[in-house]
């Protein structure tokens, strides 16, 4: 066992040693069990972020924990260089839960929207016949698909951009939900289409009814592949499997990550078809760690428990019931409320707090969220979440909101 470390001293180890790329709020956490964590010193939090949709099934849900445990005392690592006995498995049964065929495993989401962007130019070469060097991707302005040097290049946040150049080419971005802007920017080069069908850190953007059908018809028309980023969206947080399904709207590509890998482990996975896919071929693409067995074992356990549709119908639930209470909000500090299932943005009116003060005050009163975008905190919970205890995080939020007009 690893010695405890105390608060003061976690603290300062980060402080000093940690790349000071994020700027957490300060709460030393120690252990997690469904929808809560512990603190160093015994406090406890309810988890209104859940690992960016990482958590979506809770901390240490006992049945994918189980799965681990038991492929942890098996083998955890193979390399593809040998087959092994999950990947297969876990690779149809991830197909089939998408209705579609074939999958691509990685690890980190950023990893399966790079693998769907070279899967796409590959497929616009060989099959669409697009020239060499000339793909174009068409994605959406406000867009967040990851951070690293091709993804930011289509990015419009200036934090996430600047001082990375140069940047990769290909990419033209458009008002996300304006389907004219979306058919005026498709051309001839165009091999993908790539959005969130939600915008998560955006601040829980939904696009406007009929959005992703019409995306969908276009794409099909006009021979570009469709890619939704459904890796903070999918997997139950919207209140359906995918948040494509609101529109009964299936992608050429698919894209998942974080809750497939139960809060766990890092796994991501681009599913598409076998024609798709089948544009790559050995030594054009590949992880080390993709598609591990520990990882395979774990993505298994999560699709074992979407099976059902409960966990989706618990998001849509709750969800109704948060979207309600906050929505009751509204005339006290919170300037705008977007829910998709159980996800929220709740935008903050400037004279009460930012974005980040409002987390702090939670944080002092056992929430845990984080802001997006100054004034935007989002609100995620694990869909395990007890709804008397999402009711007490939201009071939480109220009262928060109301020491902010007092003050
Ligand atoms: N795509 C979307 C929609 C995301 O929300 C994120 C992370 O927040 C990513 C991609 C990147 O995932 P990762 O941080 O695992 O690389």
């Amino acid at each position: 066992m690893a010695a405890p470390i105390s608060p003061d001293s976690a603290l300062a180890l980060e402080q000093h040693h940690t790349a000071r790329n994020y700027a957490p709020l300060p709460v030393v956490i120690h252990e997690g069990e469904g929808a809560w964590v512990t603190d160093t010193s015994g406090r406890r939090y309810f988890d209104c972020l859940a690992g960016y949709s990482a958590l979506n099934f809770g901390h240490r849900h006992p049945e994918l924990i189980r799965a681990a445990t038991e492929q942890l005392a098996r083998i955890t690592l193979t390399s593809r260089a040998f087959h092994h006995d999950q990947l297969g498995a876990f690779c149809a049964e991830l197909a089939e839960l998408a209705g579609m065929e074939a999958v691509l495993p990685m690890n980190t989401g950023a990893e399966a929207v790079e693998s769907a962007i070279k899967v796409a130019r590959k497929w616009g070469y060989e099959v669409k016949g697009v020239p060499e060097n000339q793909a174009t991707i068409v994605v959406a302005d406000n867009n967040f698909h990851g951070r690293t040097t091709s993804i930011i290049s289509f990015s419009g946040d200036k934090d996430a951009t600047t001082g990375f150049g140069p940047y990769t080419p290909g990419f033209r971005s458009v008002p996300f939900g304006d389907a004219d802007a979306l058919r005026a920017a498709v051309d001839a080069t165009t091999v993908a289409v790539l959005i969130e069908p939600v915008q998560g850190e955006a601040g829980v953007i939904v696009p406007p009814a009929g959005y992703l059908s019409t995306v969908r018809a276009l794409c099909s028309e006009r021979d570009v592949l469709f890619i939704a980023d459904e890796i903070q969206s999918g997997l139950a947080r919207t209140g359906r499997t995918f948040a494509c399904d609101h529109e009964n709207v299936r992608p050429d590509l698919l894209l998942l990550g974080k809750a497939l890998g139960g809060g766990i482990l890092p796994v991501s996975a681009v599913v598409s078809s076998r024609a798709v896919l089948g544009v790559l071929r050995p030594g054009q693409h590949g992880s080390t760690f993709g598609g591990n067995p520990l990882a395979a074992a774990v993505g298994r356990a999560v699709i074992r428990l979407l099976r059902d549709g409960d966990l989706q119908q618990r998001a849509h639930d709750l969800g109704a019931d948060m979207a309600r209470q906050l929505n009751a909000l509204t005339s006290h500090g919170v300037t705008a409320v977007r829910t998709r299932g159980l996800w929220a943005g709740v935008d903050i009116a400037p004279s009460v707090a930012t974005g980040r003060q409002v987390c702090e005050r939670l944080m002092q009163r056992g929430v845990l969220a984080k802001e997006t975008h100054g004034a935007t905190i989002r609100l995620a919970p694990p869909i395990v979440a007890e709804p008397a205890d999402l009711t007490w995080a939201i009071r939480q939020l109220e009262a928060v909101l109301h020491e902010g007009t007092d003050r």
